[in-house]
């Protein structure tokens, strides 16, 4: 059998692939078993923060493998503290919580929140409003908090304790504040899967302010956000907010499975010993390679990101073929005439990796990726939507 074929027939049939088998990667370029060479723009959905196979995320993660590659949280290793540390030093947030994906850095921030408001304010006050269209994780609690119908039909009954309201509907969500027991507000500033679609500066100040009054909890979803992808380190800080918790992950690992949140004054110590844990969080392995790119996400880098992301902004605004370009950073989405499916598609011929999200392409390249290369998928990219 092909592997094409073995996969198809024993992988549970969750996803809809590409038909490209890869092989092997450095950096922006990946290449499959023909030894076709294709430029990577998705980054492994926004994962491989310094792309594929990584130098120093190399050599950081196999030094660390070869001393001890898990120990349990029941004892004392290097990387999951000076990770910690370094995020709290760089975020103002007080503690860490590590797991292993973006749905898990969300269950244990709406842990977090229900056990803050129940002693804070009563056992009933347990409902988050999180906004419609966006996308919090799949698993039966983060589906409730996803806000769009489509991925709650088949799995009912979800978690309660949600409510939605539409981006930018800051009445709205002070009349869910008046006609429910609210314990947090949860967002992400650009709702990826749902389409690259930026909140309003007016909109999340409105809604952080909010929160202050009615002492909610602000949630911020840094997981696709988050890490450098926008131009900043977290993408609330290009809004002048500061959250109450931050959850992340894609990038954090730079490849690797690890999620995080991360716990503001408020609840720094809302968690106590057994509320809350993780076999494999925090996994040493994981969190020396974290390091390793979040010591490189300097405000040099973040400059970089920042101009390449303008360079993507100049070349898709107004190009013949494009409707509307959205985003911030290294984060895109590019709205073509055509469907966005049937871009991606001419551009995987061309040997150019793409994404979409909703009725964008969805661009996710590495923070470091080459201009040159960044230029030449652009083309590759332009030529397809015009
Ligand atoms: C990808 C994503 C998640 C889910 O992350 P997993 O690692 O797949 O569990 C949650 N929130 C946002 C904003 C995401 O982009």
């Amino acid at each position: 059998m092909e592997l094409k074929q073995i996969d198809q027939a024993y992988l549970a049939n969750t996803y809809v692939k590409f038909p490209v088998e890869v092989v092997s990667g450095k950096g922006s370029e990946v290449w499959d078993e023909t030894g076709r060479r294709y430029i990577d723009l998705t980054g492994g959905v926004g994962v491989t923060s310094f792309g594929v196979a990584d130098d120093a995320w190399l050599q950081a993660v196999t030094a660390q493998l070869g001393r001890v590659q898990h120990m349990s949280n029941l004892y004392y290793t290097a990387p999951p503290a000076l990770l910690a540390r370094q995020l709290c030093t760089r975020t103002g947030m007080k503690r860490v919580f590590f797991s292993n994906s973006g749905g898990e850095a969300n269950e244990c921030a709406i842990k977090v929140a229900r056990k803050y408001a129940a002693e804070k304010k009563g056992a009933d006050c347990f409902t988050i409003l999180t906004l419609q269209n966006g996308f919090h994780g799949r698993t039966i609690t983060t589906l409730a908090a996803t806000g769009q119908d489509h991925y709650h039909e088949l799995f009912q009954p979800l978690t309660p304790g949600f409510v939605h309201v539409r981006a930018g509907d800051l009445d709205g969500a002070r009349a869910l504040a008046r006609t429910h027991r609210l314990a947090a507000i949860m967002i992400e500033c650009i709702q990826g899967e749902g389409g690259v679609v930026p909140l309003e500066r007016e909109f999340v100040q409105g809604l952080a302010a909010l929160a202050a009054q009615e002492d909610l909890l602000l949630i911020v979803d840094e997981v696709q956000t988050g890490n450098g992808r926008t131009g900043a380190l977290y993408a609330y800080m290009n809004y002048g907010v500061r959250p109450d918790i931050v959850s992340t992950a894609k990038g954090l690992g730079g490849g690797l499975p690890l999620g995080a949140t991360l716990l503001g004054e408020k609840v720094e110590s809302t968690l106590g010993p057994g509320d809350h844990g993780s076999t494999f969080g925090g996994n040493p392995v994981c969190c020396a390679g974290a390091l390793s790119v979040l010591e490189r996400i300097d405000d040099a880098l973040l400059a970089d990101v920042r101009a390449k992301g303008d360079y993507l902004f100049r070349t898709f605004t107004g190009a013949p073929g494009v409707e509307a370009v959205t985003g911030m950073g290294l984060m895109v989405g590019v709205k073509p005439v055509k469907p966005a499916a049937e871009v991606v598609r001419a551009c995987l011929e061309q040997g150019v990796l793409c994404l979409t999200a909703k009725d964008k392409v969805r661009l996710l390249p590495a923070l470091n990726i080459p201009m040159e290369l960044l230029e030449q998928a652009a083309a590759v990219i332009l030529a397809a939507c015009a």
